[in-house]
């Protein structure tokens, strides 16, 4: 990765010796293994680009898109060729699949930012793409990120928020600016993270309440100093660096005082370890249950009206190793959060092989220990919600060492569970993706195959997920301020705001707002069937009434031709059934 040889002179001193008017920044996502950037989740990176810019340039006119916004416009680069410098933030290191929004690929890349206007623009490429490499799609290798050079002009495999406020200190000149500069400390960037919050009202879902923001508390991986999991990028970024609670805090202060009201402790390799006077001296270092309760604490006084708060991802072989200090920060979390919550387990596989082979971080006993632990302490609910905080597993196929007995050894694991009466919020199931740099990309490949992949995966959302939701939302679980995000036909698409929020199929009714409480009524092998809470019997549509089990078509249109339901016996009579308590409990009649 480098610089381009395109007008690096040219541009740059062109524009020397006046203040950048306008800087673009199109956001194409993230999705790294520690943190999440696409829609309703803002990621830091523009955040802090954006406040680096301010730090440095006040008057500079920041003008942020996200990448849907730019598929929608007809004409982008009219509007980007007034602006003295354009970025692009990419980067999909984690292969998913999204509702709210589609990261941008490398073709559109080089499609949007390839234009006769823009040619005397600097364009930048930061994110994950410019400094790992620009992963494709699971399975498949990642390719360098020279393959936008150009349209690009300079590829920042640093830190952008301190490229960028060295380019802001220089009038915009990039010819003397080293774009690999990292933060020293996270102090480097804390000024830049609260200013950057003002961007949070040019996000295309401000406007609905529709945002949750990640937050990050530290940044690399306590297990580089074994070299961590064979196929993550995060312990190249060396010794892991923490942010101090007060200055997260402020941070969330300055995004709620945007009007911001959902956040996400997401960004960082392992909550559970935040704050440990052991990182980077031990491989599995031991929490710090005090920091947590700084963190948190501060967090509630900083946002006191917050909707959500939920966290990410912590390491099972943490809460294996250190049970009473990992039950202590569990039960801090749930005092603080919101529930609904998920701990991602990053538990890749089972097969004994494929953990030694890629140096995993928790075998098949402590992963159970930790699913054990965190049912005990964060399975309970409030009343009808969705219990308080359960893990989530993620499974990666495609790693050195893999065979079919992998699929095996992670199936009977799964089937543990159910026998077990153990609930895990998801089953994440994706294929690895290799970057350069990741000492997978030395090692022998799997020798599964597509088709034996795809049966797997077929296999575990038949088997596995139904009867996991079932659990995780039974009957009548209300979920609490559900966005509409699409419609599908006479279908709406809702989730919550929140980590891994369920993702609801609720029939078309009357008009409703793009927030509204829904209850259970069935189950798909990892969706709900929802209708609106409480459901007024007598406005509810005919598809609506047909969604709940037992009721069918003919019974629905006797509720429709009815004059006046005002009790449940009633509606019992009417129907010739006998309605089960967790229904009853969700109906609104008329006079009520
Ligand atoms: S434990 Fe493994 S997957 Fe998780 S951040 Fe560290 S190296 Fe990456």
């Amino acid at each position: 990765m480098g610089i381009s040889k395109y007008h690096l002179q040219d541009m740059t001193t062109s524009r020397s010796g006046t203040d950048l008017d306008r800087v673009v920044i199109v956001d194409g996502y993230v999705d790294e293994p520690t943190c999440l950037g696409v829609p309703p989740y803002v990621s830091p990176y523009p955040r802090y680009i954006a406040g680096a810019i301010w730090t440095k340039s006040p008057h500079t006119e920041v003008l942020y898109q996200t990448i849907d916004q730019v598929r929608r416009m007809e004409d982008p680069q009219r509007l980007w060729s007034t602006a003295n410098m354009l970025l692009l933030i990419a980067g999909m290191i984690v292969p998913g699949k999204y509702l709210g929004g589609t990261p941008v690929s490398v073709k559109e890349a080089k499609r949007f930012f390839s234009d006769v206007r823009l040619d005397d623009i600097p364009k930048l490429l930061v994110g994950p793409w410019a400094r790992f490499g620009c992963g494709l799609e699971g399975g498949r290798m990642a390719v360098s990120s020279d393959v936008l050079l150009p349209p690009f002009d300079f590829i920042v495999p640093g830190d952008p928020e301190v490229v960028l406020a060295s380019v802001m200190s220089d009038n915009g000149n990039l010819s003397a600016v080293d774009l690999s500069a990292t933060r020293e400390t996270p102090q480097d960037m804390e000024e830049y993270a609260v200013r950057g919050a003002h961007l949070i009202p040019q996000h295309p879902g401000y406007s609905r309440g529709h945002i949750i923001c990640e937050i990050e508390t530290y940044r690399g991986c306590p297990r580089y100093i074994t070299g961590g999991c064979s196929f993550c990028t995060e312990p190249l970024y060396g010794h892991p660096k923490q942010r101090h609670p007060s200055d997260v805090a402020k941070e969330i202060e300055a995004l709620y005082r945007e009007g911001v009201q959902a956040f996400r402790i997401g960004n960082q390799a392992d909550l559970f370890t935040y704050g440990s006077k052991e990182i980077g001296d031990e491989e599995f270092p031991k929490p710090n249950p005090d920091t947590i309760q700084k963190l948190f604490s501060k967090i509630r006084q900083a946002a006191p009206q917050l909707k959500v708060l939920h966290i990410d991802n912590v390491n099972p072989g943490t809460i294996a190793r250190h049970p009473d200090e990992s039950r202590s920060i569990a039960r801090i979390i749930i005092k603080h959060h919101t529930s609904g919550d998920v701990a991602a387990f990053g538990v890749e596989s089972l097969d004994p092989e494929v953990m030694q082979q890629n140096n995993l971080k928790a075998n098949e006993e402590d992963v159970m220990r930790a699913i054990r632990l965190l049912n005990e302490v964060g399975g309970h609910r409030p009343p009808w919600e969705l219990p308080h905080l359960l893990p989530g597993i993620n499974l990666l196929y495609g790693l050195p060492g893999e065979s079919k007995r992998t699929l095996d050894y992670n199936l009977s694991f799964l089937e543990r569970l159910l026998n077990e009466n153990l609930i895990v919020r998801r089953i994440n199931i994706r294929q690895v993706i290799g970057f350069p740099g990741t000492r997978m990309r030395s090692k022998r490949k799997s020798t599964l195959k597509r088709h034996e992949f795809f049966r797997h995966k077929k296999q575990i959302r038949e088997s596995i997920d139904y009867e996991m939701i079932r659990r995780v939302a039974p009957y009548g679980t209300i979920i609490r301020s559900a966005f509409v995000e699409q419609e599908q036909g006479n279908t709406h698409l809702l989730r919550p705001l929140g980590t891994y929020p369920p993702l609801c199929f609720m029939p078309v009714g009357r008009k409703i707002d793009e927030l509204v409480d829904v209850f259970v009524v069935d189950h798909g092998p990892r969706s709900l069937s929802v209708l609106p809470y409480p459901l007024e019997v007598s406005k509810a549509s005919l598809a609506q009434w047909k969604a709940v089990p037992g009721v069918g078509a003919k019974r629905a249109a006797r509720i429709k031709g009815a004059k006046t339901i005002v009790s449940a016996e009633q509606l019992e009579g009417l129907l010739e059934l006998e309605l089960p308590s967790w229904l009853t409990r969700s109906l609104r009649f008329a006079g009520d």
